[in-house]
């Protein structure tokens, strides 16, 4: 996952620099594009435009490049409102975009998929990638990504009445087993890797010298620049 900031500046969104209802985010909305394009600058020239009237944070893509489009500490405009509110005022938001074997009819209601193998290829890489985004989030902004209502889809939190009623990005994920249940997981498992309370020591022979105070002084000298490391000097 790497972010590369491309400021929609001229997106009235961007403009208007409206901060979070509590200054900070309390967690972030996955989206999917519902639009069979894989290409995250598509969209960001699409969104940098001063008639634009929707922008999320970020759109990332299969290979794990977020452009981020707004800064992490203003309001988007992403998932709509329920009438319960709106994640707009709480919530970062991520466009993840959606590969090319995915056809959609008409109205955008209903789709069909062209290349299943392809498609789970993209889906996997895409959750991986966000989940790893989701995770720098968590650590920047101090979430613990297992608490209720923190990390959503656009779909949970239309259920939630806090979004529109869309589906994304649920409606292709879970079809591979991708569920948010196992998103969140996979975040809490990055932030708190499981150790069996070992320790272990790394060795490495570095040089080798024939006067011993010569070999103590350089010992000395390394330990002085490299304090978390042990030197010694050992005969051999
Ligand atoms: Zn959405």
């Amino acid at each position: 996952m790497k972010i590369i900031e491309k400021f929609a500046i001229n997106n009235p969104c961007y403009k208007n620099n409206i901060p979070f209802k509590n200054s900070k985010p309390i967690g972030m909305i996955v989206h999917s594009v519902g639009v069979s394009q894989p290409d995250p600058l598509v969209f960001v020239k699409n969104h940098s435009v001063v008639t634009s009237q929707v922008v999320p944070h970020g759109f990332m893509g299969e290979d794990g490049t977020m452009y981020q489009l707004l800064r992490f500490n203003q309001k988007g405009w992403h998932g709509g409102s329920g009438i319960k509110g709106s994640v707009n005022d709480t919530h970062i938001g991520i466009e993840t975009t959606e590969p090319k074997g995915i056809k959609y009819n008409s109205t955008g209601t209903a789709f069909s998929i062209t290349d299943e193998t392809a498609v789970k290829s993209f889906v996997s890489n895409m959750f991986k990638q966000t989940v790893e985004l989701a995770a720098y989030l968590c650590k920047m902004f101090d979430w613990d990504p297992l608490d209720d209502g923190i990390l959503l889809s656009h779909n949970e939190a239309g259920k939630r009445k806090i979004a529109s009623g869309h589906v994304d990005p649920d409606h292709i994920w879970d079809r591979y087993g991708f569920t948010m249940d196992k998103f969140r997981q996979e975040v809490y498992n990055i932030l708190n890797p499981k150790t069996t309370g070992k320790m272990y020591g790394v060795m490495k022979q570095v040089i080798a010298l024939s006067d011993e105070g010569k070999a103590k002084q350089y010992a000395q000298q390394m330990q002085k620049e490299d304090p978390d490391s042990y030197w010694f000097v050992m005969e051999k």
